[in-house]
């Protein structure tokens, strides 16, 4: 049965940047967790960044905090570490917070901190994308699903 990398924050783990989270109440969720396919990662702790964090967005290949710091080391030792997970753990599909520069499938913020969104991806998903791992954002809920069934 397949194994499913996702956001930590998308099961209510206070790990985003302000301390909150995004918990997303859904059937398939609450069925893939108590089947135990499940493996939350949040690659900005994971990259040793704390938590509260200042804000972050990409500007190129590159990622600054909102207090102007370059956090793009950071953000690639997360994508790293959730790399290895998926690895580890054969996740073939991933279920990531949409709009976040670790974890954007469609889309990410443009970088100037004025809540712009952008088409683009973040970086762990750049990452796990380019080993193989399909990855999609909270509102792809079904058509993963769909992905998982086929
Ligand atoms: Fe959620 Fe990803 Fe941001 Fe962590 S890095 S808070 S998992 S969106």
């Amino acid at each position: 049965m397949d194994k499913i990398l996702v956001s930590a924050c998308l099961l209510g783990a206070p790990v985003r940047y302000d301390g909150g989270h995004k918990r997303v109440e859904s059937a398939f969720i609450y069925q893939w967790r108590t089947e135990g396919r499940l493996i939350p990662v949040c690659p900005e702790e994971a990259g040793g960044l704390g938590t509260p964090r200042p804000a972050s967005e990409r500007r190129g290949e590159r990622v600054f905090a909102e207090t102007g710091e370059d956090v793009t080391d950071a953000f690639e030792k997360g994508a790293a570490v959730a790399l290895a997970l998926a690895q580890k753990h054969g996740c073939r599909f991933a279920l990531l917070k949409e709009g976040s520069p670790s974890c954007g499938a469609l889309q990410i913020h443009d970088g100037t901190f004025q809540g712009n969104r952008i088409a683009g991806a973040g970086v762990t998903t750049e990452l796990l994308r380019a080993n193989g791992v399909r990855v999609f954002s909270e509102d792809q809920i079904d058509a993963l699903a769909a992905a998982l069934r086929a």
